[in-house]
């Protein structure tokens, strides 16, 4: 029989603390704190209060707290002085069974390790599902840590430690999440079908239309019917359309989804956690024999990520009836044509069929979706979830500065006329101006200087410009004053510049009502309401052409780097995820 929240509410301090022993590592003064926020109403709300005592301690608290952990397969394991809690996991994780050469290649991580930090390496062996880590992925993390910053590395450990509790928490609750894991489960089988070339170095790549790609809509839509959904169809793009129906068909339907294309080596939640999270609402509401007033319709978008052709939004531009029929005459890079590889695929490959698919906005209530946060702010602040306030808009340029090429060793310092320092002044502006305003961000990601030489002063210098914020109004201040800083400089230098436009897209604000929704269904499950932009583009801004829309991050893992295999989630932040979503459900009449 599990520990309850009643039980903890009512226990007095010193009770509680003993309830939660061994949760945080040697280390009561943590429960001791969190006493003080009782009662909890939900146990995230408990691990939530908690990881922020840890967060609000001082540093040698904090410090205290990660040497309180033993060494992973160090000198306590060999001489059964761990915890029970530390022994189960280091056992669960196999550490107790390491050969020989693993062993001895362990000691000398936590010697070189320890030598660099001088804690010792901290890592939540039973990993994001809670089965154990492999000893070849504790071996290949604990190297990749070694070369992170100190500071960075110092919160990383402390988040390990947080989901170490989480674990822990849930077997002094008996609690599973049952649902998260499905979710993880999904999206782990989900990728096995990887592009040729990719697959076989056991990376995912899954680009518009290829043998993988319809593997995994067919894979989608299966599982779409499995789980209860009554229809659930390929459209003429390739979107996975599934519908449950609700029990009164003429209320407006709510529309949800995200796409099931990746980048190249990409991770396994980008996209498809927002076509997953809905699957499994609805199969909880079909083994329930529950029907929602309203329709729901979950899609999985064909294409976002504009990786084989250069079209990117492609599955929600086409509910949104902005798919462009220029697009189906682009060719990748084997000079398939769109309209072939469709045809290829057994779609029309016409535009009839194409505009068929634009949704109809009066029938729909909105559209809310569901994506990792592609970014550190969550997992820096221990939090499972955020709610988008607006997607970011955004102008890029590409640009060149022009000056005078001339010898490095014969030319005064004042009377250059070099492009790659005018350049440099530019990128510093930028980073300067958009630090000091607020929800913008600016980045110079490419410097080039044209048959640069080592002796030569730069005459041209090449660069780009990706200015972003949440409103077009704060998009258009940065962009202003960093075109202003550009004409300055060059003018001050005697150069010149060009500058040419290559894309700009405007903001989409999240729908009030519908955000407002998503923070009640966060606040139901007991935890902080965070607010954030997106910085990345999504489906939810194409479908905001159309009709109200609002998004749910989730926090990513790995500092929320994403686009990238090490992009990853937790079962229990997945779990929170549904709830929220079933949460978002219920608040509709
Ligand atoms: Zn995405």
């Amino acid at each position: 029989m599990g520990m309850t929240l009643e039980q903890l509410n009512a226990a007095d301090r010193d009770e509680f603390v003993a309830l939660l022993d061994g949760t945080y590592e040697h280390s009561p003064w943590i429960a001791a704190r969190a006493a003080e926020q009782r009662p909890f109403k939900t146990l995230a709300q408990l691990k939530a209060a908690m990881a922020g005592v840890v967060r609000e301690a001082s540093l040698d608290e904090q410090l205290g707290l990660i040497r309180a952990h033993p060494e992973l397969a160090g000198k306590a394991m060999v001489t059964k002085r761990l915890t029970a809690e530390s022994t189960n996991e280091q056992s669960k994780a196999g550490l107790t069974d390491c050969s020989p050469e693993e062993f001895a290649r362990l000691q000398q991580l936590n010697a070189a390790y320890n030598a660099r930090f001088g804690w010792p390496f901290i890592l939540a062996v039973r990993g994001p599902r809670g089965l154990g880590l492999t000893r070849a992925q504790i071996i290949e993390t604990f190297a990749r840590r070694l070369e992170n910053h100190p500071d960075f590395e110092r919160a990383e450990c402390l988040r390990n430690i947080h989901r170490i509790a989480e674990i822990r928490l849930n077997d002094k609750f008996g609690v599973t999440p049952v649902l998260g894991q499905q979710v993880w489960d999904w999206a782990e089988s989900l990728a096995v079908h990887s592009d040729p070339g990719f697959k076989e170095q056991g990376q995912l790549t899954v680009t518009y239309l290829t043998e993988a790609h319809q593997a995994c809509a067919a894979q989608l839509r299966q599982w779409m019917l499995d789980g209860g959904f009554d229809e659930a169809n390929i459209d003429a793009v390739g979107n996975v359309v599934g519908l449950y129906r609700g029990s009164d068909p003429k209320a407006q339907r709510l529309l949800t989804g995200s796409h099931y294309d990746t980048v190249r080596n990409g991770g396994k939640y980008d996209g498809r956690l927002g076509i997953l999270v809905p699957m499994a609402c609805v199969r909880e509401l079909r083994a329930q024999g529950r029907r929602l007033p309203f329709d729901l319709e979950v899609v999985g978008f064909a294409e976002e990520e504009g990786q084989r052709y250069k079209a990117t939004f492609l599955g929600s531009s086409a509910l949104a009836g902005h798919f462009d029929p220029a697009w189906l005459a682009q060719q990748d890079a084997d000079g398939i044509t769109m309209a072939e590889a469709m045809s290829a695929a057994g779609h029309a490959a016409a535009m009839p069929a194409i505009e068929a698919l634009k949704r109809d906005a009066s029938a729909y209530r909105g559209f809310v979706e569901v994506h990792i946060e592609q970014g550190p702010v969550l997992d820096a602040r221990d939090l499972p979830l955020g709610v988008v306030t607006s997607i970011n808009g955004s102008v890029r340029y590409l640009g060149e500065i022009t000056g005078q090429a001339s010898h490095a060793g014969t030319t005064p310092m004042g009377s250059r006329r070099d492009a790659a320092a005018a350049a440099a002044e530019l990128v510093l502006f930028v980073e300067q101006q958009a630090a000091a305003m607020q929800d913008v961000v600016g980045t110079v990601g490419i410097l080039n200087v044209p048959a640069g030489s080592i002796n030569v002063i730069a005459g041209r210098c090449q660069f780009s410009l990706d200015l972003r914020a949440t409103t077009d109004a704060a998009r258009d201040a940065l962009d202003g004053a960093v075109r202003e800083a550009l004409q300055a400089i060059c003018q001050r230098r005697g150069l010149h510049f060009k500058l040419d436009r290559t894309m700009s897209a405007t903001a989409a604000p999240s729908d009030p009502a519908l955000q407002a929704r998503w923070e009640q269904a966060v606040q139901a499950l007991g935890l902080p309401v965070f607010r954030l932009p997106s910085g990345a583009g999504h489906d939810a801004m194409k479908l905001h052409e159309l009709m109200p829309q609002a998004m749910l991050f989730l926090r990513g893992g790995n500092a929320g780097i994403s686009h990238n295999p090490l992009e990853t989630i937790t079962a229990d932040d997945a779990e929170l995820c549904v709830q929220a979503f079933q949460q978002l459900l219920e608040s509709f009449e």
